[in-house]
């Protein structure tokens, strides 16, 4: 019988008792763990696909595996609380924490990120 394939995401090996999987480019991929699959998600609902098809290394830190563009750009400041939702939804409470955080550092009056880390009762005046 054939090993499974390793993680689409983060390229570890895959645990035999674990089905997580993510429609990418209209291919099922699999993913390692709820972690990798929400990342995959995430980059998938905004359009980062692109980052799969030109990467040509897997990431040294696989965990932590995320798209330069959405890791650093102000822009996708979005997308970053999008990643912090899905990562609380996921259970990875403080992944999610410091993604609103750096939502924060970004956009410091992101409303949504204000409300995640619960620093929307300090009112900015
Ligand atoms: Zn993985």
């Amino acid at each position: 019988m054939a090993d499974k394939e390793p993680c689409y995401h983060c390229g570890l090996p895959i645990p035999a008792s674990v089905d997580f999987s993510v429609e990418i480019d209209g291919q099922r991929r699999a993913m390692c763990c709820a972690g990798c699959q929400a990342v995959a998600q995430a980059i998938v609902a905004n359009g980062l696909t692109d980052y799969y098809r030109h990467r040509d290394a897997m990431p040294e830190s696989p965990r932590e595996a995320l798209p330069q563009v959405l890791a650093t750009s102000p822009a996708n400041v979005d997308a970053l609380f999008l990643l912090g939702q899905i990562y609380k939804a996921a259970g990875f409470e403080a992944r999610a924490s410091a993604m609103f955080r750096r939502v924060l550092e970004l956009k410091p009056r992101h409303a949504g990120a204000l409300e995640e880390t619960g620093t929307s009762r300090s009112r900015p005046v």
